[in-house]
């Protein structure tokens, strides 16, 4: 399909939590842990003149549904706050810095007053009917392999109650999620190929982890695509899992509109949910533009010249340029360098890798820790221990079993340290001669032979006694 022809237009919006402790306008935990709700309160929502004297239509329209809410409670995980019961407290500094940081990394403006506003919510989602959100940077971008994507808007924001139950009496929600932290970030529509959108996504996903301060796993990020072409109209899907399924969604959104069009129909702006197979199905109108006024219980907060220099001085560094140090300065291969980043265990192995044997360490932090889990602490001891003594494989995992099985690290390392013995090392010996024939004629084959044998046993055997096998074995000659 030539998407430039059909005028595909595309913005992508990406909604992540953010690893606080705490929620945005409360001191309630953000671990989003708690399973056992302690009690379970029941609300209506009731559509109420605006400022104007006017009731908004989308509003009385709920009402009128006369739905009863429910909203599970939680001990450490909801307050007076979550139950609209009281005014929000100060904003979570911490997440305001986080979501300054992604906004400065995304080259964005940044207001120098941050306002919190009410977004009206009309599903129940949020028990006041409305969620806070804060601009943090506007005009920024990202550049990909098809040019540069313009971001429109960088904001901090409190995550909607989770669904529990749903049935035609009403909504069973969970406080627990209501108020953790989330940062949203929305694309122009400068998207014009599927595969784009697809890099855009990566893209944006892999700079919110390189700040880590993100939380990971199912349902702590969510993808909105929003589509349109010429001719048709903006749709917006949500609910993208996978990113590999972003060009597929992009491609079918694409044939959908252009078969209404081609009907000589009008396309509507539809809310669509994306399913598995990369279809997608109706799930309400798109509302016109966001009802937003101000949160006059939050005081805006100035983002003074040194909070934003402070911020500017310790920006992390993108994993993908971690990636390439790790390489360049430890001498890692590229899928090991990865894969170190990923685990999020990069500035662990640094660390380690600074004492220790880079390969090791990157090898014990990406494929052995899961079968043998050992904590840190116990990782920096043992690395320090073991130097850059290299120890084979078998070795090594006998070790980290011994060590994931409780056992002290200095007990470990020295059975370790006792290595080979005398005929382990003949043996050893014995095949560097077999490799290496020609080391034979050289004038003091010793020294040479010495040379290949240390650089197999070393850490395993004393130098003494390779000597002495080595003087037996060229006697033997
Ligand atoms: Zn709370």
């Amino acid at each position: 399909m030539d998407y430039k022809k059909l005028g595909l237009k595309c913005g992508i919006e990406i909604h992540q939590q953010l690893a606080t402790k705490h929620k945005l306008f409360c001191e309630c935990s953000a671990a989003f842990q708690d399973r056992e709700p302690v009690f379970e309160v029941k609300r209506k929502l009731r559509a109420v003149a605006g400022e104007l004297g006017k009731i908004d239509t989308a509003a009385m329209h709920e009402t009128l549904k006369g739905k009863v809410f429910r909203y599970k409670v939680y001990m450490n995980e909801s307050c007076a706050v979550e139950l609209d019961e009281e005014p929000p407290h100060p904003m979570n500094r911490q997440a305001l810095e986080i979501g300054l940081q992604i906004a400065v990394m995304l080259n964005c403006e940044i207001p120098e007053e941050i306002e919190v506003m009410r977004k009206t919510v009309l599903d129940g989602s949020n028990t006041s009917g409305f969620q806070r959100t804060a601009l943090v940077g506007l005009n920024g971008w990202v550049d990909t392999g098809f040019g540069r994507v313009g971001i429109t808007n960088v904001c901090i924001e409190e995550d909607s109650a989770q669904i529990l139950k749903k049935d035609r009496k009403g909504v069973v929600y969970g406080l627990n999620r209501l108020g953790i932290p989330l940062v949203e970030i929305g694309t122009s529509p400068d998207i014009h190929e599927p595969e784009q959108a697809r890099e855009v996504a990566e893209k944006l996903g892999m700079i919110l982890r390189s700040t880590g301060k993100v939380k990971r796993g199912i349902g702590t990020i969510r993808q909105d695509l929003n589509i349109s072409i010429t001719g048709g109209s903006r749709c917006e899907i949500k609910g993208v899992q996978k990113l590999n399924m972003i060009p597929k969604i992009v491609e079918k959104e694409v044939i959908r509109q252009k078969g209404i069009v081609a009907k000589g129909k009008n396309v509507s702006s539809d809310v669509r949910r994306a399913l598995p197979d990369g279809r997608t199905d109706f799930l309400r109108p798109l509302p016109g533009a966001a009802r937003m006024y101000p949160e006059t219980d939050c005081p805006p907060i100035q983002v003074t010249g040194r909070m934003l220099e402070r911020i500017k001085k310790s920006l992390p560094e993108i994993m993908t340029d971690t990636e390439q140090r790790l390489m360049k300065q430890y001498g890692l291969g590229e899928e090991l360098a990865k894969q170190v980043v990923r685990s999020g265990k990069a500035a662990l192995f640094e660390k380690l890798a600074n004492v220790s044997d880079a390969k090791t360490v990157a090898n014990v932090l990406t494929k052995y820790l899961k079968q043998f889990p050992v904590p840190d602490e116990k990782l920096d001891e043992f690395f320090g221990a073991l130097g850059k003594k290299k120890v084979p494989k078998e070795t090594l995992e006998g070790m980290l079993k011994q060590l994931s099985g409780g056992k002290p690290v200095k007990d470990v390392v020295t059975s370790a340290g006792e290595g080979l013995s005398e005929p382990d090392v003949e043996n050893v010996v014995r095949d560097v001669i077999r490799k290496n024939p020609q080391v034979m004629k050289v004038a003091r084959p010793e020294k040479a032979l010495m040379g290949l044998v240390m650089k197999d046993v070393r850490g395993r055997a004393p130098g003494s006694l390779v000597m002495k096998v080595i003087m037996k074995e060229i006697k033997k000659h």
